[in-house]
């Protein structure tokens, strides 16, 4: 099976979240199970910087207003399609925004071309490669599913995978005449939204199935709290939509192997090894050293990922007798506020502003648990490190949140299948509630070895996932008309 993947960032070339990790991980996955994908990224700088001019496998004489081709490359084990069009992806600063942060103004024409390109492509216009299904991933890719619904390619089963339903891609009516659809397109039934032209809403329409990155996400974007005005949509088209949770790097992501840690440690030496961790944490976070739990939290400082929630309740924490240790960057006054509880609670709480992969690894490695109290959550995958590293998951019950982690109540505990603490709704009492569990549940050593243990036997690898996409192409295959 031949499939042709869409998307607008692939890892290691080009990363701003989590889609860029699945777009660069789920090739491999699949191709273990015998299932060969070519990717169709666009040509930004460090993109072509990688791989140089190339002999062109399709051309473009006008692409959204400028000439483009595609070549081919590979980069660790993934087949590429790099869209060159130096007029639309070529240019200094991010994949969405200049380097001050703000979005491109022309991303419409930007994504818009990207899609053409895949929906040409899905039609044939590389010669001697037809794909069997399409996988288009965000509304930067979404319209590649609308191209191919009004053209040549509309035989072609489609997926569109939806790893955050918060970014959508609207822009005005006027754009509708650049993007060569025909008329009729320009309706309910097709790419209009609110009056205006709405790229994932017109993939969620065209897809032949929807997929989202976890089963408890998938039934919470029908709903009006988080269907962010698409929960109409995706409950008429309800039995099309599928949750298949994220894997991780479990290679990247090995405590028996993790060269960012002092000391690397199986399950047998996972005391003596987060021991050496934990030291190293406390000095880097200006700890002084006892036995109480460290919690941390490796995110993004977002009203999502229900950062206030932790600004709100960090005295209590501390209170509660755990150490709270932050690294993340964001709104700028969440990392204000935090640095001002650090200051209070100078020994006890520490936040470091930036992105630091090294200091990841070693937190997953040494602190005791690791909290994600996050509003809503797609998948989530801080949490399936910390079941990797031993490093347990105190979660809000949401989207993958609650899909990956099982709850230390006492019918989980006594059953030795717990594998962290869920709390519910995400506000601070609740999350309050939580911390503490969490620090009694320390203070107990055999449940919480056991805890421990239990998350690190989780399955978090992407083999598991993948089977289930394998599966979806499979069923999308047999729908083929003809
Ligand atoms: P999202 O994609 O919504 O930000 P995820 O949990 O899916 O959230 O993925 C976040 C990824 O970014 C994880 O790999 C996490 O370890 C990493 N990360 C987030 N903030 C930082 C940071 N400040 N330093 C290092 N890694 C970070």
């Amino acid at each position: 099976m031949q499939v042709l993947a869409v998307t607008p960032e692939i890892f290691p070339l080009v990363k701003t979240g989590g889609l860029a990790d699945v777009a660069g991980a789920l090739p491999l996955a699949l191709g273990r199970q015998g299932v060969a994908t070519r990717t169709l990224v666009p040509g930004y700088p460090a993109v072509l910087k990688s791989f140089g001019k190339k002999k062109p496998l399709a051309q473009f004489a006008a692409l959204q207003g400028g000439k483009a081709s595609v070549f081919s490359a590979e980069v660790g084990g993934l087949d590429l399609l790099v869209l060159d069009a130096p007029h639309l992806f070529d240019r200094p600063g991010g994949p969405y925004a200049n380097a001050a942060g703000m979005d491109w103004p022309d991303n419409w024409r930007r994504f818009a071309a990207l899609s053409r390109a895949g929906a040409d492509i899905a039609a044939g216009a590389i010669q001697g490669y037809t794909p069997d299904v399409v996988h288009a991933h965000d509304w930067q890719a979404a319209m590649t599913l609308a191209y191919m619904r009004y053209g040549a390619a509309v035989g072609v089963p489609s997926v569109i995978t939806v790893h955050n339903l918060a970014f959508q891609g609207q822009f005005g009516a006027g754009i509708f005449g650049e993007l060569g659809l025909p008329a009729p397109a320009m309706g309910l039934d097709g790419v209009e939204y609110y009056g205006g032209v709405g790229y994932l809403k017109a993939g969620l329409h065209s897809a032949w199935a929807i997929t989202t990155v976890s089963p408890t996400y998938a039934q919470e974007i029908r709903t009006p709290q988080f269907g962010m005005g698409l929960d109409g949509l995706l409950n008429a088209r309800a039995s099309d939509i599928h949750g298949i949770v994220n894997g991780i790097d479990v290679d990247i992501w090995n405590p028996e192997t993790d060269v960012h840690l002092d000391a690397a440690y199986s399950q047998r030496s996972l005391k003596s090894g987060r021991r050496t961790n934990k030291r190293t944490v406390e000095r880097r976070f200006g700890f002084q050293h006892d036995d109480s739990p460290i919690l941390c939290a490796v995110t993004r400082l977002t009203w999502q990922k229900g950062i206030d929630l932790l600004v709100e309740t960090l005295d209590g924490v501390v209170a509660a007798g755990a150490r709270l240790a932050v690294l993340g960057a964001g709104d700028a006054a969440l990392e204000g506020a935090l640095l001002a509880g650090a200051a209070r609670h100078r020994g006890r709480a520490g936040i470091v502003i930036g992105y630091d992969e090294k200091l990841s690894h070693l937190m997953q490695g040494g602190c005791d648990a690791i909290l994600v109290p996050s509003r809503f959550e797609p998948c989530g995958l801080t949490q399936l490190y910390g079941l990797r590293y031993g490093c347990v998951p105190v979660v809000a019950r949401t989207g993958g949140l609650a899909d990956t982690v099982i709850d230390a109540n006492e019918a989980a505990l006594s059953a030795g299948v717990a594998t962290g603490f869920q709390f519910e709704p995400a506000n601070a009492g609740s999350f309050l509630h939580g911390v503490r569990r969490t620090v009694d549940g320390y203070a107990d050593v055999a449940a919480w070895t056991s805890i421990q243990r239990q998350g690190m036997k989780s399955d978090v690898s992407w083999d598991r996932s993948a089977r289930k996409y394998v599966e979806l192409y499979r069923s999308l295959l047999s729908r083929r008309p003809g």
